[in-house]
């Protein structure tokens, strides 16, 4: 047997190790790169498959169902507008998930959201709401209403970096500003992967807002380390706003908190006019809440906005109608 001299031996073995760094870097990226369109396209060829009659339409379990649900169109969104509590502005909707199952009826995200995240859904569910709402957001603003859209983010996808990639690529993309609202115990799980993503979101100028704040583990900690923008006091503490003793305390003591955070703060669940007045008072600034409105699909949402635009048209919303004859008392 030929003795190889060892310089080329040498040679042989960097030339595999680099062949094998240099595959794993392309494969990686072949993954991330044709992931979302892989994806996509196998969606399209299952939608052409689930055509009436085959599959489980309805008959089997919420959770197989959940799976075709993106694929049949059953998704869709709904928008609450916050209102801007010094001008009565309206700047920005919460967006929000429905499902209208075929034969279930309607069904709202805290009947799904949950077996979402369990059954492994939830992130193509996330990345539809944040296409649909780009789309939704255009289509808004070619009609003259420039509003900022806030997106709820899943605990189960916040410390995801392909997911934070695919977000940063896919919000890039927006008409307007997307907020991306989450909530503290979102980082409990990974606090560290979900801390990176929040700040590379808030580098790319997606606007955080902490939601449900005092629902869960509220952490000081947490709290100063989020570049967050947005602080929305959950409306358990609201609802009792004008019949509770404490409630008011902790309300204004978290307004004047987030304020020193440099965060703006939100009330939400705001359903009476005494809550309302209490919390300019105090103030909040920013109201949503069924006061105002109720979340509504998007051609609600424009005729609401133009309703609001031009002050003596009818067929008004209830939340608008209050704040109208509230207005015309002054
Ligand atoms: P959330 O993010 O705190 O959204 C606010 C919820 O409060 C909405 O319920 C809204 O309809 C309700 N609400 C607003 N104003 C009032 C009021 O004055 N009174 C009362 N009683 N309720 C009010 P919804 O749409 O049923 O959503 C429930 C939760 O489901 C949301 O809470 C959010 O955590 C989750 N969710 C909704 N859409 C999505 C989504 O696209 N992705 C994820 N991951 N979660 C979502
Ligand atoms: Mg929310
Ligand atoms: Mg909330």
């Amino acid at each position: 047997m030929p003795a190889f001299p060892v310089p080329f031996i040498a040679l042989l073995i960097t030339t595999a190790l680099a062949a094998m760094v240099f595959g794993g870097w392309l494969g990686a990226y072949a993954v991330r790169r044709w992931q979302a369109p892989l994806r996509n396209a196998w969606l399209r060829v299952r939608r052409f498959i689930a055509i009436p009659g085959r599959g489980s339409r309805g008959d089997g379990s919420l959770a197989e169902d959940l799976e075709a649900a993106i694929v049949r169109d059953e998704l869709f969104l709904v928008h609450q507008p916050k209102m801007r509590a010094r001008t009565d502005d309206v700047e920005a909707v919460e967006t929000l998930v429905r499902w209208r199952h075929a034969t279930r009826g309607l069904i709202g995200p805290n009947d799904f959201i949950g077996l979402a995240e369990e059954r492994g859904e939830i992130r193509r569910i996330t990345e539809w709401v944040i296409c649909q709402t780009i789309v939704e957001q255009r289509s808004l603003a070619a009609c003259g209403h420039a509003l900022t859209f806030n997106v709820n983010i899943s605990a189960r996808v916040l410390a995801d970096r392909d997911f934070a990639e695919w977000a940063l690529a896919t919000v890039r993309e927006a008409s307007g500003p997307i907020g991306f609202e989450i909530t503290e115990t979102a980082m409990i799980a990974d606090p560290e992967g979900a801390l990176r993503n929040i700040h590379l979101f808030a580098d790319a100028g997606i606007k955080i807002a902490i939601d449900d704040y005092g629902a869960g583990l509220s952490s000081l900690a947490y709290l100063k380390q989020l570049p967050a923008h947005e602080l929305k006091i959950d409306r358990m503490f609201i609802s009792s706003l004008s019949s509770s003793h404490r409630d008011p305390l902790l309300v204004r003591s978290t307004i004047d908190l987030a304020h020193a955070l440099d965060m703006e703060v939100t009330a939400e669940g705001v359903d009476s006019p005494a809550a309302l007045a209490l919390l300019k008072v105090m103030g909040c600034d920013v109201i949503q809440g069924f006061l105002i409105a109720t979340p509504m699909p998007l051609g609600e949402l424009r005729a609401f906005l133009d309703a609001r635009a031009n002050t003596g048209s009818d067929g008004i919303p209830l939340g608008f109608n209050w704040l109208r004859r509230a207005g015309d008392r002054k």
